[in-house]
Order: C-alpha cells, then sequence, then structure tokens
C-alpha cells in the first residue's frame, strides 16, 4: 500500500530527476523556467551579441524552441555542445554560461607511442565536446622524433626509429618508426580549429633530446654517438647549450613548426635535462663563465631565454615546463607549466606576475593508474595551489597523456576518461558549481556522447577504488614499469 508520504516523495523525485540537465561540462549558471520541451529536432535561433565574452553563451529552451545568444562563433560552438547533451526531452531552461579558466588544455605524448591521426581526432572530438580549447602535441623526445623537417631531414628520418621498445614490462620485439610529414600535421591543426582548439606543438629542449642527437650527435656536448631510446626514464646526453650549432639546428625546426602551427603558443619543453654532461663540457663551461652565469642551471635560464627570444621575434610566445625556473633567470614572458615543484617556485613566478598553466603530477597526469590517481583526486584538485596570492596569474589547467606504457587506443581511452573530461570541467566549471558526485551522474549519460566519437572510458568500478585496491593496483604498476631494456 502506497501512503500520501510515500506518493509526494515519489512526486518529489521524478521532479528533480526531469529537472536535472546532464551536460559535461556543468554550465556556470542554470535557471529553470517549469515545465519540460521536446528538442529532438528543434529549430536552433543562433545569434552573436558583442555583449557577451568571447567564450560565452546564453541558451533558452522552452516552448517556442532553442535561442542561443553567444560572443562569438566560438561561443556558438560551446551552446551547440552543451545542446548536444539535452537529451530528446529536457525542462525547459535558461543557461548562462562561460568558462572558468582561459586556458583549458590536454596533452597528447605520440612519441612513446604513435597516436594515429584517425585516434588523435578522436581525442579531439572529445574534448572540444567538453569545451576544452587546448592539444599541446608532444611531439620529440628521447624515443622519437615524429615531425618531418624538410631543412633538417634527418631529425626524422633517423631520429624516428628506435630498434624494439621495452618500457617496463611492456616489450615490443623489433623496429618502432614513425613521424609526421607536414601535412598530417597540418591536418590536425585544420581539425581542431573547426571545433575552436588550438594546437600548441612541443619540441622538448634541451633534454628529452636522444632522438635529435642520434641525428646530430655534433650537437652533443660529447659529439659522440647517442641511440633513440628504448626504455622510459631521463637521460645525460642533452644538447649541448656552449655550441652554436646547436641554435643552427634548433632554429631550423622551430622555423618549419612556426610555419605548420598558427598558435600563439610554441612549447619548448625544459623538463628533466641533467646537468651531468654540462658539467664536464669545455663549451658549456665556457659560455657559463663568458656569460657570468652562476651555474649549470642558469645555462639552462639563458639556453632558454634564447629560444624565447626566437619566437618573440617571430611573434610568437613559450610555454616551458617549470623545470625552467630553477636557474632563476626565466624571462618573465615565458609562460610555466606546472607538473611537479617541489619548491614550489611556480607559486613565486605567479606572484611576480608570471603566467601558469597547471598539470600537477599528483593529480592531473593520466598515465598513472587509477589506483594513484582516483577520479576523486583528479576532479576535486583546485588549480589555485599553495601560496599563489594572485590566481589570475593561473591561467588554466591541462591533463596529460604520456604513452610509455600505453601501446593501443583502448588503453589510452581507459586511461583517459573520465579524468580528461574531470579536469576539463575544472577548466570551466567554477569551483562552487563542481561537485563529484554529480559529476559521476553526469558522466554515465556522457558515456553515449563518448561512444559516438568511438572511445570507451573506464568502468565506473575502476574510478575511485578502495584503499586497498588502490594499494594493489598501485605496486603492481610500480613493479611492471621496474623493468627496463
Ligand atoms: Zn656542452
Amino acid at each position: 500500500m502506497i501512503n500520501g508520504l510515500q506518493i509526494a516523495a515519489r512526486f518529489f523525485t521524478e521532479r528533480i530527476k526531469m529537472n536535472r540537465l546532464n551536460i559535461i561540462p556543468q554550465p556556470n549558471k542554470i535557471t529553470y523556467l517549469g515545465g519540460e520541451v521536446s528538442v529532438e529536432n528543434a529549430e536552433i535561433i543562433t545569434q552573436i551579441s558583442d555583449a557577451l565574452a568571447e567564450e560565452e553563451y546564453v541558451l533558452t529552451v522552452d516552448g517556442d524552441g532553442i535561442k542561443l545568444i553567444a560572443g562569438s562563433e566560438k561561443g556558438v560552438f560551446y551552446g551547440r555542445q552543451s545542446i548536444a547533451q539535452l537529451g530528446k526531452i529536457c525542462p525547459c531552461v535558461r543557461i548562462e554560461d562561460k568558462p572558468a579558466y582561459n586556458y583549458r588544455g590536454f596533452m597528447l605524448d605520440t612519441v612513446r607511442h604513435i597516436i594515429s591521426i584517425e585516434d588523435t581526432k578522436k581525442m579531439i572530438d572529445a574534448a572540444a565536446s567538453a569545451k576544452m580549447n587546448v592539444m599541446h602535441w608532444h611531439l620529440t623526445d628521447d624515443q622519437g622524433f615524429r615531425i618531418f623537417i624538410e631543412s633538417r631531414p634527418e631529425a626524422a628520418l633517423l631520429g624516428s626509429v628506435r630498434d624494439h621498445s621495452g618500457f617496463g614490462t611492456l616489450k615490443e620485439i623489433g623496429e618502432y618508426s614513425g613521424y609526421f610529414t607536414k601535412d598530417d600535421l597540418r591536418e590536425i591543426v585544420d581539425y581542431c580549429a573547426e571545433r575552436f582548439i588550438t594546437v600548441i606543438p612541443e619540441f622538448d629542449v634541451p633534454g628529452h633530446c636522444s632522438a635529435l642527437l642520434h641525428a646530430y650527435p655534433e650537437i652533443s656536448c660529447k659529439g659522440t654517438p647517442v641511440k633513440v631510446k628504448t626504455h622510459q626514464g631521463i637521460f645525460e646526453d642533452i644538447l649541448c647549450a656552449g655550441k652554436e650549432k646547436t641554435f643552427d639546428i634548433v632554429f631550423d625546426i622551430l622555423s618549419e613548426i612556426l610555419e605548420i602551427f598558427p598558435s600563439e603558443y610554441i612549447h619548448i619543453g625544459g623538463d628533466e635535462a641533467p646537468k651531468a654532461r654540462w658539467k664536464e663540457c669545455p663549451d658549456c663551461q665556457k659560455k657559463i663563465k663568458e656569460l657570468g652565469l652562476k651555474d649549470e642551471e642558469a645555462l639552462q635560464g639563458w639556453f632558454t631565454n634564447r629560444i624565447i627570444d626566437f619566437l618573440e621575434k617571430n611573434g610568437r610566445k613559450a610555454i616551458v615546463w617549470n623545470e625552467s625556473l630553477k636557474g632563476g633567470n626565466l624571462k618573465t614572458t615565458a609562460t610555466v607549466q606546472k607538473w611537479m615543484d617541489r619548491k614550489n617556485l611556480s607559486s613565486d613566478y605567479a606572484n611576480a606576475g608570471g603566467k601558469v598553466i597547471i598539470s600537477e603530477f599528483f593529480h592531473y597526469y593520466c598515465d598513472y593508474p587509477y589506483g594513484m590517481t582516483p577520479l576523486i583526486k583528479t576532479y576535486n584538485y583546485n588549480p589555485v595551489h599553495r601560496g599563489v596570492k594572485h590566481p589570475k596569474n593561473i591561467i588554466g589547467v591541462e591533463a596529460t597523456i604520456w604513452t610509455e606504457y600505453i601501446n593501443n587506443f583502448d588503453k589510452l581511452c581507459y586511461q583517459c576518461f573520465p579524468r580528461f573530461t574531470a579536469v576539463a570541467e575544472t577548466g570551466w566549471t567554477l569551483p562552487e558549481n563542481r561537485n563529484h558526485s554529480d559529476f559521476i551522474r553526469r558522466f554515465m549519460a556522457y558515456t553515449e556522447t563518448l561512444d559516438k566519437f568511438g572511445i570507451t572510458a573506464a568502468a565506473p568500478e575502476e574510478w575511485n577504488l578502495s584503499l586497498l585496491d588502490r594499494l594493489s593496483k598501485s605496486l603492481a604498476f610500480a613493479n611492471s614499469i621496474r623493468h627496463r631494456s
């Protein structure tokens, strides 16, 4: 028998269900107007208004249909992403929405394992639907150089090939090779542009350059042969900062990168550059003395600044990983990407007026298992980190995926989703409008959108494991990456 209270409760629950939207990222202001309408095949009337910011949109869904007003075509695009998630029947609503951060990125490492153009497009589709606006493309590293450069063809022809692969227990017999032609790269730039995503290429220097040094050993400190690496790690042979030839090659490569990629920002790496070679290299030591630098870290600062000058002369800006701050002399026009920064130099940098992007290792590195980085940890992370006095200098967030241990698209999707989408929501939705359990509810509906792109997320039971499962999965991962070959 059902009593009055139960009927009221059921009615109330139904109302709530009916009145909830499943949009990802969560819009920043939703006003329910009462009632519901069928939006299947509804006409969308769009209008551009100068009164709204570039990425802002206002969406009204009622008996008269769907009206979308936006600050620009980009805003229209974002409004349409929300419309696509309304379902067939939706409550009458007014959505007033704009992003929390200007920079909402995702990074793909297409070096350790190549992510095909076709699969890259699927990732772009997913990012665009979650209103991300930057794809950071990691194209060069120790294990491969994956851009074809006409003036320096050896970089890709020799540097894209490794003998075999042995990333922990993930071993692949035989040669592994491949690089992108300019047409491939432009195809992705165009595909992104149609979705209001900027591609920021990364040419990582002076460290993570074994593949480039394999092609041009003369720009290492020792000048002896360097192999394209077959396993994960940090390697001591880096670009020599004391030889002029190094800059000739770096600028030749960058010149062609600038031709292909129209982005305002170019990523020039700067992470994990051990100084053992520079300490013993007569050319590097001579340069330190000549310039009156305090040490090898400051030499990296000088090296990086010279490349920043080159970019700026060409009308571009640089992004660098946070290690570039160690020398204390980085140009303040660089934007710093924070990933692991024990001394919190990036907070000092932001406080001094520098711009910082957040890709915190323990929260946003999606190549680590859910045991180490459960969804709730990624989702709840506040990018305005400890010690930041000027939150406006944190310009945004970026989820990253490194592919040492990922050699197929299913695994890539499993690692990235839902965590990439969680970072997208942090980039778009104000902290007061974010809620982890509500995100999970909405993500369940969002898997239909991902299905359309050919993306399958990790199963819900994987997202937030019990403490015991977290420990065992983290240990298993740690064991699997211990091996080298
Ligand atoms: Zn040197």
